[in-house]
């Protein structure tokens, strides 16, 4: 990994945190990456070129945006609290690349944001998040019309393991499917709690997911198919059927007509389906009007 000596973008954020007086709200998640050097070993993994357009989420304190800056053509950086824009404006002095929107990302219309941004629309996310919007936030990325190149983003340990899971394993989930379904995940590196400020209660890992070249499956409706993913694993213990029946309102008949079509076991669980299984059922919804 490339090591860069100068520390000016740290110092910069550290003095501008001290300047502006800046509190940490720990609601907003704002546990800080204040080293110069641990983020640029993490942005070494995220196979970021000059040419990228990139949208970072949560700047914080614009440390990582900073660097983003030395490293990619364009930064569109969205945050929320609005008590950091002097401390922002400070750090990201003489980073003509970089714009900062004040928002919130759950709420905000992330395709109009980056077609304004960005020449071309193509984009690759990098964000330190709080932990408790990472799922909705990966669930909004992936679902858009033209959805990111890449998405770089620290998760919870635990939250990683459940994305990197394999169809059929205990940690399998609609989480998991739903991003494989997007692109291939990586684990890039794990973040000790001491790398933040103040530390989290919990371990930290940085990943990276590639949107897939090819879709690796094709479903005949895509919405249709990302609705069957949440119902599949709605509830647990029960049969898929059962909760075909919940979720798209069929009478046992017509559930147990549409995974014969699929050509499934009635009794099969949705959580041990694989992607392409799971593409049969979506289009056999389809084919029943669903
Ligand atoms: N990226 C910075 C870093 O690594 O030091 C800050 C990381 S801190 C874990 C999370 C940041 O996300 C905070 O600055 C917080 O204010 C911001 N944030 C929290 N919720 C947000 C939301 N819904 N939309 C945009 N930013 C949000």
């Amino acid at each position: 990994m490339t090591q860069y000596a100068n520390p000016s973008a740290e110092l910069r954020a550290r003095v501008a945190l001290e300047k502006h007086r800046f509190r940490n709200t720990h609601s907003l998640g704002q546990n800080f990456l204040l080293s110069e050097r641990l983020i640029d070993q993490l942005l070494d993994e995220a196979a970021l070129s000059p040419e990228d357009c990139v949208l970072e989420i949560g700047p914080g304190a614009g440390l990582m945006t900073a660097l983003l800056s030395r490293r990619c053509h364009k930064v569109l950086a969205v945050e929320l609290d609005r008590g950091l824009e002097p401390v922002l404006s400070d750090v990201l002095q003489g980073c003509d690349n970089v714009r900062v929107h004040f928002g919130d990302i759950l709420k905000s219309d992330v395709a109009a944001l980056t077609r304004e941004a960005f020449d071309d629309g193509k984009y690759r996310v990098v964000a330190n998040l709080p932990y408790y919007i990472t799922a909705d936030i990966l669930l909004k990325l992936t679902a858009l019309p033209e959805p990111p190149r890449s998405i770089c983003i620290m998760v919870q340990r635990e939250a990683a393991e459940r994305i990197m899971s394999a169809p059929g394993s205990k940690q399998w989930c609609a989480l998991a499917a739903e991003l494989q379904y997007y692109g291939q995940p990586r684990v890039l590196g794990e973040v000790p709690a001491e790398a933040f400020d103040p530390p989290p209660h919990v371990t930290s890992c940085f990943i990276r997911i590639d949107r897939h070249e090819a879709p690796i499956v094709a479903p005949k409706d895509e919405q249709l198919y990302r609705r069957l993913i949440r119902a599949a694993f709605a509830m647990r213990r029960k049969t898929l059927a059962n909760n075909l029946k919940a979720a798209f309102g069929l009478d046992q008949q017509a559930a147990k007509a549409v995974l014969a079509a699929a050509g499934l076991d009635e009794r099969v669980r949705g959580e041990s389906l694989s992607h392409g299984e799971l593409c049969r059922v979506a289009d056999a919804l389809h084919e029943a009007g669903r």
